[in-house]
C-alpha cells in the first residue's frame, strides 16, 4: 500500500514503519542467508540516491511483484568519467530513507566505498560491445564501472528480479546482456521513464539546473516527440539534420549526441523498416548538467 506522507506525519508515526538498513556486506548477507531459506522472493532497486518519483516507480513496482523489496544507494565513483560530476552528484542519504519508509521499501543498502572496494576491482567485462555506442563514446569504461557494482550487488543481493529505468536505455541492454553472458540467475525488468509534467525525464541531476537551465530542459522530450512524428515521413538523415539544428539554435542548450538506433543491438539504424525496432537516444548539456532521454519509435 502506498502512504502519501509529509515529513512531520513520517517522524510522528515512525514508530509504526519498519525498514532495516544495512551498511555491511556481512549484515545484509546473512539478512539475505535465512530469508533465502525460507524461499522469500527478493525485488532489487540499485540506485545512486537522491531518489525522486522514477525511482519510487521502480521500488513500487519490486514491492508488488515480490515478497520483499531492497534498494541500494551508493554512488559508485567507477562509472564516473568525470571527476567534477562525480563530487557534484547529490547525496541526501536522510532525504532518501525518508522516501524509503514513506513507501515501505522492506530493506535499504547503504554501503561505503570501503566497504564495496576494499582494493580496487580492475575487473574488465565482455559486454558485447553494447558498451561503445553511444554513452560509451563520450563516457569511457563508464559501463564496464555500471558492470562491476551491479554485479558485485547481484552477488551480494542475490535478487530474483531487479528493476532499472528505460530512461537509462543503454544500461538497461548492458545490464540484460551481462546477466546473460556470465549466467546471473536474475531476472531484468525494464521500467518506463517517469516524466515531469512538462515531459522533462525525471533525474537526480534535474536538482542542478537552474531555474532558466530547468525552463529549457523540457525541450529534449519535444524534440524526440518531433523526432518520432517526423520518422513517419522523413529520412533517418533528415531526422538527424533537424535535431541537431534545433537543439544548437537553443540557448544553454548543446547536443552531445541524437542516434536512431536499434534497440537489441544498439546499431545505428540508416533507413527505418519496422519501428517497433527503433529507439532514438539523446544526450545533451544543459549549461553544465548532461542529461540522457529516449524515445521509442512505435
Ligand atoms: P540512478 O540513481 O540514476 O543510478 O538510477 C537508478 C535507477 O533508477 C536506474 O535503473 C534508472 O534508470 C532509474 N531511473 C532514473 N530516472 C528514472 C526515471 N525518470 N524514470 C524511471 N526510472 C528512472
Amino acid at each position: 500500500m502506498r502512504h502519501n506522507l509529509t515529513l512531520q506525519d513520517i517522524s510522528r508515526l515512525s514508530f509504526i514503519f519498519y525498514m532495516q538498513i544495512f551498511y555491511t556486506i556481512s549484515k545484509i548477507k546473512k539478512y539475505i542467508s535465512e530469508h533465502k531459506n525460507k524461499k522469500i522472493s527478493i525485488g532489487f532497486v540499485p540506485t545512486m540516491g537522491a531518489l525522486h518519483k522514477g525511482h519510487i516507480s521502480l521500488i513500487d513496482r519490486a514491492k508488488a511483484e515480490n515478497d520483499i523489496c531492497i534498494c541500494s544507494i551508493f554512488v559508485n565513483p567507477i562509472q564516473f568519467n568525470n571527476k567534477e560530476d562525480l563530487l557534484n552528484y547529490p547525496r541526501h542519504l536522510e532525504n532518501d530513507i525518508t522516501q524509503l519508509i514513506a513507501v515501505n521499501c522492506d530493506i535499504l543498502f547503504a554501503p561505503s566505498e570501503k566497504e564495496m572496494y576494499p582494493v580496487p576491482d580492475n575487473t574488465i567485462y565482455n559486454l558485447g560491445g553494447l558498451d561503445k555506442f553511444m554513452e560509451g563514446k563520450f563516457r569511457l569504461n563508464h559501463f564496464n564501472g555500471v558492470a562491476v557494482i551491479v554485479k558485485k550487488l547481484f552477488e551480494i543481493v542475490e535478487p530474483n528480479r531487479a528493476y532499472f529505468g528505460a530512461k537509462d536505455f543503454q544500461q538497461l541492454v548492458v545490464i540484460k546482456y551481462l546477466v546473460k553472458k556470465y549466467s546471473i540467475p536474475v531476472e531484468i525488468i525494464s521500467c518506463n521513464i517517469v516524466r515531469e509534467d512538462d515531459g522533462l525525464a525525471l533525474s537526480s541531476r534535474n536538482a542542478r539546473l537552474t531555474k532558466e537551465e530547468r525552463a529549457i530542459a523540457p525541450f529534449i522530450h519535444q524534440i524526440l516527440l518531433k523526432a518520432k512524428e517526423k520518422s513517419r515521413t522523413n529520412s533517418v538523415n533528415e531526422i538527424k539534420n533537424m535535431v541537431s539544428e534545433e537543439i544548437n539554435a537553443k540557448p544553454l542548450i548543446k547536443l552531445e549526441y541524437f542516434e536512431i538506433v536499434n534497440k537489441s543491438t544498439l546499431e545505428n539504424i540508416e533507413k527505418i523498416d519496422d519501428f517497433s525496432d527503433c529507439i532514438a537516444c539523446i544526450a545533451v548539456f544543459v549549461g553544465n548538467i548532461r542529461l540522457i532521454d529516449n524515445i521509442n519509435f512505435l
